[in-house]
Order: C-alpha cells, then sequence, then structure tokens
C-alpha cells in the first residue's frame, strides 16, 4: 500500500511537471498572439478566419492545459494528505485511511445519540428496568476490554419490538426491546451482539467511512484529469466505495467482537450462534437483516469465518479468564 502511495504521488508529480511545460508553451503562443496586429480583413479573408480559427484553438488548449495543471496538482496535495493520514487499524493491523480527530467524531456521535433520544422519548426503559441492568452489566465488561480512555459509556434499552443493537462513536449504546425478547437467551450471546456493535466503535468505523468518501473523491478528481473518461470513472468508484469495503468493516467488527466478548470472559461460541439465530428470525419473517447482518452475501460463510478464528482468539484473549466453557 505504501508502495501504492509513492507510485501514485510519482504519477500525481509527473502529471504536474508536464501540465507546467504545456502551460508555459500555451502561455506563450497566447502572448505571441496578443502582440500580432490584427489588422482587417481584406481580400485575404480567408487568411483571416484561419487566424481567428487558430487562435480560438489555441485559447480552448490554454483553458485544457490550466484546468490539467490544477487538478494535477489537486492530486498531488491529495495524495500527499492521504500519505499523511494513513495508518494501521488495531487488532487486525489493516492499513487504512483516517482523516478525522477522535473529538469531532465522538461530537457527532454525541449529536446523533441527542437526536435518537429525543425521537424515542418516552420509550426508552428506566435504569432499574431488568432489560436495562443486563445490557449496562454486560456492555460495561465489553467497554472496558476495549480499554478505550476517551468515551463515555452509556447504555439504554429502547421499548420497541425491533430486533436490531447500536453503538455510536464516544460509547453510545442502544439495545432494542425486540432483539432481547425474541433472539437473547443469555449474557454470552447478548456479550456477542454487544462486542459486534462495540467492535465497530473501536474500530472507529464511523470516521472511516467519512475518510473514504473523502479518499474516494481525490481519485475520482486524479482520473477525471488524466483519463476523462467520466462515464467510466463515476460507476466504478461507486462500486469500489461501497459494496466490498462495507464487507471489510463487518468482518472486521466480527473478529474484534469475538475478541473483546473473549477478554471480558464470555463464551465466543455465542457469536456464531447468535448470528445463526438472528438470520432464522429475519428469513422467516421475511424482513430486511438487521445492522449485525448487513452487507454479508452469505450466513453461511459468516459462521464458518466466525467458528474458525474462535480457537486463536482463545488461546489469545481468554487465557487468562476462569475455566467456564473449554
Ligand atoms: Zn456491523
Amino acid at each position: 500500500m505504501q508502495n501504492a502511495l509513492r507510485q501514485y504521488a510519482a504519477v500525481a508529480a509527473k502529471h504536474w511537471r508536464r501540465s507546467v511545460a504545456q502551460t508555459a508553451t500555451a502561455q506563450q503562443g497566447q502572448n505571441q498572439l496578443r502582440q500580432k496586429p490584427l489588422g482587417a480583413p481584406s481580400a485575404t479573408s480567408t487568411t483571416y478566419t484561419r487566424f481567428r480559427a487558430q487562435r480560438a484553438e489555441d485559447e480552448a488548449r490554454f483553458v485544457r492545459t490550466r484546468r490539467k495543471l490544477a487538478y494535477g496538482m489537486i492530486s498531488f496535495i491529495g495524495g500527499l494528505f492521504v500519505a499523511r493520514h494513513t495508518e494501521r487499524a488495531p487488532y487486525t493491523d489493516r492499513l487504512r485511511f483516517l482523516a478525522m480527530n477522535p473529538k469531532t467524531e465522538n461530537t457527532i456521535g454525541l449529536n446523533q445519540w441527542n437526536e435518537i433520544k429525543t425521537q424515542f422519548h418516552g420509550k426508552i426503559l428506566s435504569n432499574r428496568d431488568p432489560y436495562t441492568r443486563l445490557v449496562e452489566r454486560v456492555g460495561s465488561k465489553i467497554a472496558q476490554a476495549t480499554g478505550i480512555k476517551n468515551f463515555e459509556w452509556e447504555f439504554i434499552v429502547i421499548d420497541s419490538p425491533e430486533v436490531n443493537a447500536f453503538c455510536l462513536p464516544g460509547g453510545k449504546v442502544a439495545v432494542f426491546r425486540g432483539l432481547l425478547d425474541e433472539i437473547i437467551q443469555n449474557e454470552d450471546e447478548l456479550a456477542a451482539v454487544l462486542a459486534h456493535e462495540i467492535g465497530h466503535a473501536r474500530q472507529r468505523h464511523g470516521a472511516e467511512k467519512m475518510g473514504t468518501v473523502q479518499i474516494l473523491l481525490i481519485v475520482q478528481l486524479f482520473l477525471w484529469a488524466v483519463l476523462d473518461l467520466r462515464f467510466i470513472t463515476d460507476p466504478l468508484i461507486h462500486f469500489i466505495g461501497t459494496l466490498p469495503f462495507s464487507r471489510k468493516l463487518e468482518n472486521e467488527a466480527d473478529y474484534v467482537g469475538l475478541i473483546l466478548m473473549t477478554e471480558a470472559c464470555y463464551d465466543p461460541h455465542a457469536s456464531p450462534d447468535v448470528f445463526r439465530k438472528m438470520g432464522e428470525y429475519s428469513r422467516k419473517r421475511g424482513q430486511a437483516p438487521p445492522e449485525y447482518l448487513s452487507s454479508h452475501p452469505s450466513d453461511a460463510s459468516r459462521v464458518k469465518r466466525i467458528e474458525a478464528d474462535i480457537p486463536e482468539v482463545q488461546a489469545k484473549y481468554g487465557a487468562s479468564c476462569p475455566i467456564r466453557y473449554y
């Protein structure tokens, strides 16, 4: 990836140098044209028409060159910006672009949280409700396993039949009552769902998604300048930017969730179990899958992947837990 970035910067620099040379040539042509006396059209009107056509062509070339120079510079600066904000994700070591600072991300999360609380006003279960206490107890253990210091954790249960849960940046966790009524049968299963959601926040996926949009805009600008094939590049960028990337984030949240729940001494086998149950529930009801299941083409392959990760995760992160399951 770093090599790719270096190549990208080299191409942008080359393009920029070429653009500077072209601009200089075009500018020279312009100056020469300006210095020439125009004269009046006479018997040699063909010469005059040719002269005007030539001038129009030169002007058009000059505009094109200037535009390319601008794109070249933007691309070059964009390349440097991307290189500066590229880092490795915790747990998975995945190389990623992350430009947003954590404070801004948490503020965005808090604003969304306040909106949600207003939206579900009167439907949030009290702190003393057994469901809220359950979510708080399990969620706090997962939160502790993240090691995050700059989150102000909050756990609520929304009195709604929806089967869903989420965690916003800054540690704001909500569980819908439907999930607890219909799917969850023990604390391990709840830990699996919460750990997946908290895994997204731990990995700062919200900020990353916003950053991806930024990077795609820079790439698009670069492709426009070099290829000028907008009708091809637009759909291509759209395709690259949506489907595969969001699956990657879901897979990472599965893996990090498995680690977090294991570190909190919950049984990681509950993760594929609860996932299977939620898939069956959605299919039976003919409903759209909840966030937990989104962006996955095949339930079976996801379950298999999670099951394959369990032994390694257990050995690495569950060693200090009291022997309960294994
Ligand atoms: Zn997810």
